[in-house]
């Protein structure tokens, strides 16, 4: 078994035969089944979780296709934001925006626009190669001039429900790209570090050494500090330590580390408006240096008093609003100390963090440190740790729509179930307001205009509204359209911000269709509009996922996508996420080429829940091969081998054996299962309920069907056996085609007769035939099965070869009993000569172990039998070829018994009495030791 080979083979057949076109063709008319593929970057090459998405995602269109619905699969790309433009600062070697505006946009953006497309061709042949179908003739592409003007008629209308609306607020931002960030990027990037935390004190005005008592993580913050913050019913203590005197909340006195004697207690409410002397004197524009009360202090951690720094933190920031505090802004925006600073200008913050400590500790204000573990947001892009600070910006009222996303998800059917209410639910509960607007270049503009005299603000949503034509709808080009203000004669020019890129893939459903300028019945009929299905990995619940139901919620469209299946993550096989850093990426090509894309994707269908984590081992792949590959492949060829030939198919064949009846049941149970598994979206259940089937035909019904096959009674028996098989096998092509559909083509091409479709993947999807269901057939077949594994269990604890014939088995169930041609099978199967009913036993079964004189013979000569066969292949002969037999022994009473079983060995073997005079020598001999039989056997090629 060679799949990778057969897989070449097979890929040159659906691309000859324009196999994919055709089952898109044939459904033309059929009703659609709505699937929507998550825009990837084509500037980074596809990995192994690409693979498993898109496992995912291509099986259930191939099921739904073979469901006779017309599944379209338009590609898509994501170009615009930070991913190209760090290519672009990579290749022209530059690396601040201020680089960026000298060498001109004009430049820089062409750039990036070639960027966008470097490795194309590797994702459109990897997907080819893993048979993920999919429309590449189509694309979408994000940065192309219909799809930015179809997002700017979903901004428009967002402005004209008042969604829209600029606010100085402080945001999550990224010093190195110089631009703020949603909370859904933010939520991207989380890592755990550990950072030294510093208790500081804030001497009381007028009272000497008196300190206010604080804790920050951030001392970098700190020359801006304004206020300090406490809770108004909390309880707070003065205490006396040494010659100092320190206030803080009282559940909090365990952060002092020296003994102290408490001097007064008092609620926070008493401290308001007391005044301290700040740690960095600073000019202020108007009255700070004081206390406030603020809801969200706590007695978590820290000290229960919260230094406020209102341009860096976002509860600063509404602190500072409700009691009009000054607003330092001393950092610039590339993260770096402003001249108010003077004692670090020039610094950039993080770094200037330990010499602030230092000049603390020097003034004999830092209290002491302390290292603590926790939770920082970085740039999923860059790898900055982000600040945050205050900025003008752009924002979607996400708020304000939050019950109506709220019930969206409601009609979301999600797989695993528990993200719907918990992972999505409870982002949706906290939902932001989204921060739409970045301080960049290569995005889509946003469409606003504001006149710089009276604020006037004017919202594009068309091209035709810009009353010029423009072959390029991006910066620079965009920012030299101007208009005259309506209100006043003031000049209007373009806000010069562009938009997360995330709003551009959640704009898709709409954009992808160029919606509503083209294509509009597709959406308002519900052509193409929402989504049967959508598929990617966990980190997109907080990305992807979101922003498709953020935007058609704020358009009033409902939820974008019914059902979703959301990827566990692919790590490494010790449970590490894989990196390059750390070496341990495991390249898909490793498994492709060794095992190939079918083996790849059954493990991901099977290895567990389609939402858990996959720890990535090669030996499970390698594992999969050979168990359930290596399993369905040699079933096909013991089919090639013994009835391909000169084998007619029946159409009306009805099964009577009682092993091919039981197959075509269980076939159509399995069949029932896998539709019903499939139409949930269980990929996982489907395909374990296939594997286990496959067991069941090659383990149960091959094996006990061999000798109708290889030494049948008659042509009618073997044909019987062969017409089962045929069909069995044909519909496991089909079943199994949207999972494996490489290795089901080869099968399905080796049964396919004329008249049939010219793939599996034009085939239906095969139709339950209730009708050959039969449960109690399946029941006693488990039973009958039950009673072979005991009796197989006993003979293997008293050591008996199953070769070996006993004498008599007694069972106890009487239906089963009754089943004559179940009787049969077991008694085969167990070798025993008769199987009684006895109503009397304990158990299930009672085995007779003692071996008789009789049994003991035949058990010799069934090992005999066993080893001419075996030389018979080691001499290379085929089934047909005949043999001359020699036998040698001294031993009298071996000669007699073999004597009496002669005919019987010569029949089994094809055997018949040698001749040495006629045909010389044999080719082969061999001892032959059996229980104290001695003896020496010889063969010979006769004929
Ligand atoms: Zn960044
Ligand atoms: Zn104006």
């Amino acid at each position: 078994m060679d799949l990778p080979q057969i897989e070449q083979k097979i890929l040159k057949f659906w691309s000859k035969k324009r196999i994919f076109e055709k089952s898109l063709k044939q459904r033309k008319s059929a009703e659609r089944f709505v699937f929507f593929e998550g825009p990837p970057f084509a500037n980074g090459l596809p990995g192994l979780h690409h693979l498993e998405a898109r496992a995912f995602k291509d099986i259930i269109n191939r099921y739904q296709t073979m469901r006779g619905f017309l599944v379209e699969r338009k590609a898509g790309w994501d170009t615009h934001g930070l991913p190209p433009e760090l290519e672009a600062e990579k290749q022209l070697k530059i690396k601040t925006k201020k680089d960026i505006e000298k060498i001109g946009l004009a430049k820089f953006i062409e750039v990036c626009r070639k960027s966008v497309f470097i490795y194309k061709k590797e994702w459109e042949v990897f997907s080819e190669r893993i048979a993920f179908w999919l429309d590449y003739k189509n694309a979408y592409i994000t940065c192309a001039n219909d799809y930015i003007e179809s997002l700017w008629w979903i901004l428009k209308q967002i402005w004209q429900k008042g969604l829209l609306y600029k606010d100085f607020k402080v945001v999550p931002y990224c010093p190195r790209c110089g631009t703020s960030l949603s909370s859904h990027e933010v939520a991207q990037g989380y890592e755990t570090v550990k950072e030294n935390s510093v208790y500081l004190k804030f001497p009381v005005k007028a009272e000497p050494n008196s300190y206010f008592l604080v804790w920050t993580t951030t001392p970098w913050t700190l020359p801006a500090n304004t206020a300090l913050a406490v809770g108004e019913n909390i309880n707070y203590v003065k205490v006396k330590a040494g010659e100092q005197k320190y206030i803080l909340a009282k559940e909090r006195l365990s952060v002092l580390d020296e003994p102290y004697e408490i001097e007064g207690e008092f609620l926070g409410g008493t401290l308001i408006s007391r005044e301290y002397d700040p740690l960095f004197e600073m000019k202020l524009d108007k009255p700070g240096y004081k206390i406030v009360a603020a809801e969200f202090v706590s007695v978590q951690d820290g000290t229960g008093i919260v230094h406020i720094a209102p341009a860096f933190g976002i509860e600063d920031m509404e602190v500072g609003k409700a009691h009009d505090l000054p607003i330092l802004m001393t950092v610039d925006e590339e993260g770096k100390f402003k001249e108010e600073v003077a004692q670090w200008q020039g610094k950039y913050v993080k770094d200037a963090d330990v010499e602030i400590t230092a000049d603390l500790k020097k003034r004999k204000l830092l209290y002491k440190e302390e290292m603590i573990e926790h939770e920082y947001p970085f740039c999923w892009r860059c790898g900055t740790a982000l600040l945050y600070y205050a900025k003008n910006s752009w924002f979607i009222k996400m708020t304000a729509v939050r019950e109506q996303l709220l019930a969206n998800n409601e009609n979301i059917n999600w797989v695993p179930d528990y993200i719907k209410h918990g992972r999505f639910g409870e982002w949706l509960r906290e939902v932001k307001d989204w921060n739409l607007s970045r301080e960049r270049y290569w995005g889509t503009p946003l469409p606003v205009w504001e006149c710089a005299k009276c604020g006037e603000i004017k919202v594009v949503g068309s091209v035709k509204e810009l009353g010029k034509k423009l072959k390029d709808l991006h910066r620079p080009y965009i920012d030299k359209i101007f208009f005259d203000c309506p209100k006043c004669n003031g000049k209007m020019m373009r806000t010069p911000l562009v938009i997360d890129c995330w709003f551009d893939s959640g704009s898709m459903p709409f954009a992808q269709w160029h919606y509503p300028f083209e294509n509009k019945e597709r959406i308002d009929e519900g052509l193409a509009f929402p989504a049967d299905f959508i598929c990617e990995a966990i980190d997109q619940t907080r990305g992807w996922f979101y922003t498709l139901l953020a935007i058609s919620t704020v358009l009033d469209k409902g939820p974008a996508f019914k059902n979703v299946v959301s990827l566990g993550h692919v790590l490494d096989n010790k449970g590490q996420k894989m990196s390059k850093s750390k070496g341990n990426i495991v390249q898909s090509s490793e498994i492709i080429d060794n095992f190939g894309v079918d083996v790849a994707r059954w493990y991901f269908y099977t290895i567990n829940q389609a939402g858990d984590p996959k720890r990535f081992d090669l030996k499970d792949v390698k594992d999969i091969y050979n168990r359930f590959f290596g399993t369905l492949y040699n079933t096909f060829v013991f089919y090639k081998t013994y009835v391909e030939k000169n084998f007619k198919p029946r159409k009306n064949f009805k099964p009577k054996n009682i092993l091919d009846r039981w197959i075509f049941s269980l076939l159509n149970s399995v069949n029932l299962e896998i539709t019903n598994r499939l139409e949930n979206y269980d990929v996982v259940s489907a395909a374990r309920t296939f594997e286990n089937f496959i067991g069941e035909l090659s383990n149960w019904y091959v094996r006990r069907s061999r000798r109708r096959f290889q030494k049948p009674e008659s042509a009618a028996e073997k044909n019987e056996a062969a017409q089962t098989l045929y069909f069995v096998l044909l519909s496991c092509a089909k079943l199994a085609a949207p999972f494996i559909p490489f290795l089901t083509e080869e099968i399905y091409l080796g049964l396919k007769r004329v008249r049939m479709s010219e793939s599996v993947h034009l085939c239906d999807y095969p139709e339950v035939d209730k009708k050959l269901i039969s449960k109690t057939v399946e029941e006693k077949m488990v039973q009958a099965r039950e009673i072979v594994a005991l009796a197989l269990a006993e003979r293997a604890a008293a050591g008996i070869k199953v070769r070996q014939p006993l004498r008599e088995l007694r069972i106890k169930n009487k239906e089963l009993w009754d089943a004559k041609e179940l009787i049969e099978l077991i008694k085969d199967e167990i070798n025993v000569k008769e199987i009684i009913f006895d109503e009397t036993l304990k158990e299930a079964i009672k085995l007779d172990k003692k071996i008789y004189k009789d049994l003991k013979e035949e058990g010799v000569i069934r090992e005999l039998v066993r080893q001419i066969q075996e030389m018979r292949r080691q001499a290379g002969l085929i089934r047909k070829d005949r043999i001359g037999l020699r036998l040698e022994t001294k031993d009298k009473n071996f000669q007699k018994v073999f004597a009496k079983w002669e005919a019987f060995v010569f029949k089994e073997t094809l055997s018949e009495k040698f001749n040495e005079q006629k045909t010389g020598k044999p080719d082969l001999e061999k001892d032959f030791a059996a229980d104290e039989v001695k003896a020496k056997i010889g063969i010979k090629k006769i004929r």
